[in-house]
């Protein structure tokens, strides 16, 4: 008889966008007449820019020649656009890197979701809260969680975050050996410093941890001083894998591409305490489980790191950041107290009079017809919260904002 992976038993059905959409469609028919804005999602809502659409023909017409066709590439991505990768993202920050420890994928959620494979079923693992789910349910599915009680997984180490520390994580008191960070936050929208960051590369270095670092949403960060990448505290390479991706850099969400960084220096050891290159297992994991991204949406995604293609989405990313900024601004004037929003496209408000994430969702979209995501669908400390995105139409923003200054507090 075919038995079912118990560990999938656990898994809590991925309820809130569900019960988001359930809860939209119930309105929407019995108001057909009233237009609900949606401020929920963490989709892009830009074209890809001129300089990719272009790039991407060139790879289409490229596969249609005999000598420039391609067929399976098995190792890690194309040198052209690693190399770009590496000139652009990594050199020109200081951070020295090899070619061969960056790894082009299919995205970010992939890679964030398979990379615990490598690891012992009976590490510790830690994880924010509130969360990017794909974190902990990857684990769950692998069989390093507990029973679900109270809103958490039993085995699992969560790491507060509130107001009170800045949606800032703390050191863990206990001892774990996988921490999962992702700055700017999903869903916070929180960043961290170096001096911040540099305490966690600290903690990983002392306690022969790792860190898998999520830096999804570097293209948003305008402030010279935030770090882009993890690499940029000292000693990080020893320590850190780096998860980056073209979704919200370049509105790659539809066309999927993403890079993992595996530096050479990190090891991790067996049950003898032997060690073994952390790069080399992730190789041998993708060679035999990965056939590549399409040689054509590689060369689209070349296009991000030329002189021209930057610009273009820069401007972009730049218009998102403008929203965002509309939409905090129109809080501030209604008293809403949120943080985010500044060097990323989400805003995280603190519900209004005590509402809970779900009641302020319901009054929201009852008195203003504008959808957002209620923050307890994060993780336990995000009850009390709620994430609005600014990726949108800019009328639609603008019209949300208005609306929102209506709301009966
Ligand atoms: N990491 C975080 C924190 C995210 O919020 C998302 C998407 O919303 C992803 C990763 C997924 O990115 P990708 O589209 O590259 O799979």
């Amino acid at each position: 008889m075919i038995r079912i992976n118990n560990n999938y038993l656990l898994l809590q059905g991925s309820y809130l966008f569900a019960e988001i959409a359930k809860r939209f469609n119930e309105y929407t028919q019995k108001n057909p007449s009233k237009k609900v804005i949606k401020l929920g999602i963490g989709d892009v809502t830009e074209p890809l820019t001129p300089a990719i659409i272009k790039g991407l023909e060139q790879g289409v017409k490229d596969m249609s020649n005999i000598d420039s066709f391609k067929g399976y590439k098995s190792d890690n991505g194309y040198e052209f656009l690693i190399d770009k990768i590496n000139h652009l993202d990594f050199k020109q920050r200081g951070v020295k890197l090899d070619n061969n420890e960056i790894f082009i994928t299919c995205g970010a959620k992939e890679d964030t979701a398979n990379f615990q494979e490598l690891f012992a079923e009976n590490i510790k693992i830690a994880i924010t809260d509130p969360v990017y789910p794909v974190y902990i349910d990857s684990n769950v599915m692998a069989g390093r969680s507990g029973n679900f009680n109270n809103g958490r997984y039993e085995n699992i180490v969560y790491l507060d975050c509130t107001a009170d520390n800045n949606f800032i994580p703390e050191i863990p008191k206990e001892k774990v050996d996988l921490i999962y960070l992702c700055f700017p936050n999903n869903p916070t929208g929180q960043t961290i410093t170096k001096s911040e960051l540099a305490k966690w590369v600290k903690y990983a270095r002392e306690n022969k941890a790792l860190i898998l670092f999520d830096a999804a949403y570097e293209a948003f960060i305008k402030d010279d001083n935030l770090p882009h990448s993890i690499f940029e505290i000292e000693g990080a390479k020893e320590v850190a894998v780096e998860f980056r991706s073209l979704s919200k850099t370049a509105g790659f969400t539809g066309t999927r591409l993403g890079y993992t960084i595996v530096p050479k220096e990190v090891m991790i050891y067996d049950k003898n305490d032997n060690k073994h290159s952390l790069n080399k297992l992730w190789e041998r994991r993708q060679s035999t489980k990965f056939n590549g991204v399409s040689y054509i949406i590689q060369r689209g995604a070349c296009e991000v790191f030329t002189e021209n293609g930057r610009k273009e989405i820069n401007k972009v990313i730049n218009f998102y950041l403008e929203n965002a900024k509309i939409i905090k601004d129109g809080l501030t004037k209604i008293n809403i107290k949120s943080s985010g929003g500044i060097n990323s496209p989400y805003i995280w408000l603190e519900t209004p009079n005590g509402y809970s994430s779900w009641d302020f969702f319901t009054k929201l979209l009852e008195e203003c017809q504008v959808v957002g995501t209620p923050g307890v669908g994060f993780g336990k400390c995000g009850e009390g919260h709620f994430r609005l995105s600014a990726f949108g139409d800019r009328a639609n923003i603008q019209e949300a904002v208005e609306r929102l200054s209506m709301l009966k507090l």
